[in-house]
């Protein structure tokens, strides 16, 4: 068999639909030597899209796909480079992440995940036929308006089926919802099944499926199957919105990567997932409102991070863990007064004992980062560091005679002793 390239990276970005792209433009940009890796169509989701209405800036409703080939050639020009492939797997533990594809092994410092996900089908007769812009869509907020005065059908009954198609009303002039329940019964929560109920633009086909879809170029009738008695009931429809669920792509990660109980990736506001290093960004994340808006604003936000991580760690090794010397650690926050007066004590032990220990100052008001590496939460604080590891602290009330005492407790050198 032949052996797998190696290949090095800053990052390596998974998956290229907007998120991803983003981050790519953002790493390029901050100068991280960064591959954007995308088994599919670069652009993702949104190059299904025919027309984008909704996002800032751009006018003249242009196809996804024209705006994410902008997002391509940006991210190009910023100096990420791309790989058409697919990732089947992932080391992200330990300090230098593996992302595997089928011919090589790319070696990162930091991996942002940008897989996003996919709509769940119906698997209907004809279907395929008719996905996307031929009539059946996923999303009210990018389709209601060019469904304007149309009749429109709903498949589904959760809280996205019901609020999307309640949201379509505004738009469509008739919106009806296949329902697989006996009649009343939903999966929704109680206030939007009361008030899709009263709604005079909705209506209801209770114990029925998608048995077909049918049309010339575009959908024009969904064939819906009665559960009760099997009877085949023809829609005419203008479009098709299927709200039956969503499908996260995060199956290769679920065994490293918190995820929620529907597969979302979670993260913090940095996009920070459970591993140090990693970070997901987009529809992957479990997030509130998926878009290509909301998808670039976590790209951008994953890549900083991203950057700042990687800086950091570089940092750490420097600064903790390849000194020879022990290593004193200040922890102190710049805008809190009594780290301010720690600061003044540190230099004094600093010219005192420059000779035999490294001296590190670290501003949590700019960073945590090497704080939590450290697992150091208080602040001011002395630590004596050595191989990276903490071997004591000292908080409240920091003086000079403290200070001297870890010393002298733990490095038995003669170096404790005050230079004259
Ligand atoms: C029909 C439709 C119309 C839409 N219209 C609009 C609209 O008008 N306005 C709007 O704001 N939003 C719209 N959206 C939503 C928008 O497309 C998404 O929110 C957005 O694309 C999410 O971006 P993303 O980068 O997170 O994920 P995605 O766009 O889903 O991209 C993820 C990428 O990761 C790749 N990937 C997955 N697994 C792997 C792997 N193992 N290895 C390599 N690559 C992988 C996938 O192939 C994909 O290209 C629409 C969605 C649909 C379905």
């Amino acid at each position: 068999m032949r052996e797998k390239k190696v290949e090095q990276y800053d990052v390596v970005i998974i998956g290229g639909g907007p998120a991803g792209l983003t981050a790519g433009i953002y790493c390029g940009r901050a100068r991280l030597k960064t591959i954007l890796i995308e088994k599919a169509l670069i652009g993702g989701l949104a190059t299904y899209t025919s027309e984008i209405e909704n996002y800032p800036g751009i006018l003249n409703k242009p196809k996804g796909e024209e705006v994410t080939n902008l997002m391509k050639k940006q991210a190009e020009e910023m100096g990420c480079e791309f790989k058409l492939t697919a990732v089947q797997s992932v080391d992200l533990s330990g300090m230098v992440k593996k992302v595997e594809t089928f011919r090589t092994t790319y070696e990162a410092k930091a991996v942002i995940i940008s897989t996003g996900g996919r709509p769940r089908i119906t698997g209907a007769k004809n279907e395929e036929n008719f996905l996307f812009d031929k009539g059946i869509s996923f999303c009210a907020t990018c389709d209601a308006a060019a469904n304007t005065g149309k009749h429109v059908l709903v498949i589904g009954s959760g809280d996205a089926a019901i609020e999307e198609g309640m949201f379509l009303t505004k738009f469509a002039s008739k919106v009806s919802v296949s329902v697989m329940h006996d009649e009343g019964i939903m999966d929704c929560n109680e206030i939007a099944k009361d008030a899709a109920l009263k709604n005079p633009k909705m209506s209801f086909i209770w114990n029925t499926v998608v048995d077909s879809f049918e049309g010339e170029d575009y959908l024009s009738t969904v064939n819906l199957r009665n559960l009760k008695n099997g009877d085949i009931i023809p829609v005419a429809c203008d479009s098709c919105f299927e709200f039956i669920g969503y499908i996260p792509n995060s199956d290769i990660f679920k065994d490293q990567i918190n995820l929620t109980p529907r597969g979302y990736i979670k993260t913090n506001e940095k996009m920070e997932t459970n591993m140090s290093g990693v970070f997901a960004c987009g529809d992957i994340r479990d997030k509130w409102l998926r878009q290509v808006s909301t998808a670039v604003g976590d790209g951008a936000i994953a890549a900083c991070a991203a950057e700042k991580y990687i800086a950091e760690e570089e940092n750490y090794h420097k600064l903790i863990i390849e000194p020879e010397l022990p290593v004193v650690i200040l922890i102190y926050n710049a805008v809190d007064k009594e780290s301010q007066d720690s600061l003044l004590l540190f230099k004094d032990v600093e010219k005192l004992y420059h000779n035999f220990y490294a001296f590190v100052k670290v501003d949590i008001y700019k960073s945590t980062g090497i704080a939590d590496r450290l697992g150091v939460k208080e602040y001011p604080s002395i630590n004596l560091v050595k191989h990276g590891e903490i071997v004591e602290t000292i908080t409240n009330e920091i003086t000079m005679e403290r200070i001297e005492d870890m010393l002298s407790r733990h490095y038995d050198c003669g170096c404790h002793a005050k230079e004259e």
